[in-house]
């Protein structure tokens, strides 16, 4: 073998590459402060949207748990998303909730409005009541509640989850349709699917818990991360399995609860749209600002890539090198 066939060919650089995960054309916004909506069990439409199109979108963590529903509703561009899938195929232990969220940015979102299905853990928030938390337990166990590793590391605040801008509209949205809402408490989040069991429930209870739920976490987390604002509409079915007299309730007075509060939570997101705030005055967006810990230099190309939907407004890529649609 010669020496000039044993030497090593220089790398070479690499020609800037289209992203992989490109959105349908004319899905990307344009700049309008969309508000994003994922819909829970029951909700796996959204009524009332005008220029209605479902997109598909493909993201670096795999795919969402259905298409996005966008389109426009009191002169407000809004994504909707159900949560569990069309249809509701999966648990919430299956969920995608990474995918969910970044496809929400991508689309174009800036705010959330998360409608959850919840058990009550208060003698005076009652079933069929609504609930507008501003804090979140994660007693979840196996879900990954993160976009980052992987050789980049940051820490956002998770002190204040809830966007107070959000849950504000959505507790006037929840009295203009004349319901009764709980504005602040805590939800439980617990991994699933099954319910809890009387012990774990007068656990929660004891521990101050207004609510219990199986989905809002990581769902707050991520939206934190994405830098989006977030609140939920909690809608409250029973009251879990720790209240005596209301034991012996049935499933089916469950379900008729549940498709009531369906109707509620239709009502309510016709009339908090238009009130949602087009811009956070509590820094949602801003939430990624000095959480990066990780030195830019010693970024791992290849994760840099794949959180560019979030870095790039932080860490501009170099001049010259092509950005990420
Ligand atoms: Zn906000």
């Amino acid at each position: 073998m010669s020496a000039k066939q044993a030497r090593p060919s220089p790398p070479r650089p690499s020609p800037p590459r289209p992203s992989p995960y490109p959105l349908p054309k004319g899905e990307r916004g344009s700049g309008e402060a969309a508000v994003g909506v994922i819909g829970g069990s029951g909700l796996y439409e959204m009524d009332g949207l005008e220029d209605v199109r479902w997109v598909k979108v493909r993201t670096p963590f795999g795919d969402p748990s259905d298409a996005y529903c966008t389109g426009r509703f009191g002169g407000r561009r809004v994504i909707f998303l159900p949560r569990h899938g069309r249809g509701h195929r999966m648990t919430p232990s299956e969920l995608n909730y990474r995918a969910n969220i970044y496809g929400m940015k991508a689309l174009g979102a800036h705010a959330l409005v998360s409608i959850s299905a919840v058990g009550s853990m208060k003698e005076d928030i009652h079933p069929l009541e609504l609930v507008v938390p501003d804090q979140f337990y994660d007693h979840t166990k196996r879900r990954v509640g993160t976009f980052f590793g992987d050789g980049i590391v940051a820490h956002v605040s998770m002190a204040h989850p809830v966007c107070a801008g959000v849950a504000t509209a959505l507790a006037k949205a929840g009295k203009d349709v004349g319901a009764r809402v709980h504005r602040g408490g805590t939800y439980i989040c617990i991994e699933g699917p099954q319910f809890s069991t009387k012990g774990e429930s007068e656990i929660y209870r004891r521990w101050g818990v207004s609510v219990i739920g199986m989905t809002n976490m990581p769902e707050a987390k991520l939206a934190r991360e994405a830098e989006l604002c977030y609140a939920t509409l909690a809608l409250v079915t029973d009251y879990d399995v720790w209240h005596e007299e209301h034991d012996a309730v049935t499933v089916e007075a469950v379900v008729a609860n549940l498709m009531k509060n369906v109707s509620t939570a239709k009502e309510v997101l016709r009339r908090v749209i238009p009130l949602v705030p087009e811009s956070c005055g509590q820094g949602c967006p801003e939430a990624l600002t000095s959480a990066v810990i990780t030195d830019p230099s010693a970024f791992p190309p290849r994760t840099r890539k794949r959180l560019a939907l979030l870095l790039d407004r932080h860490f501009p890529p170099k001049a010259g090198a092509r950005r990420r649609g």
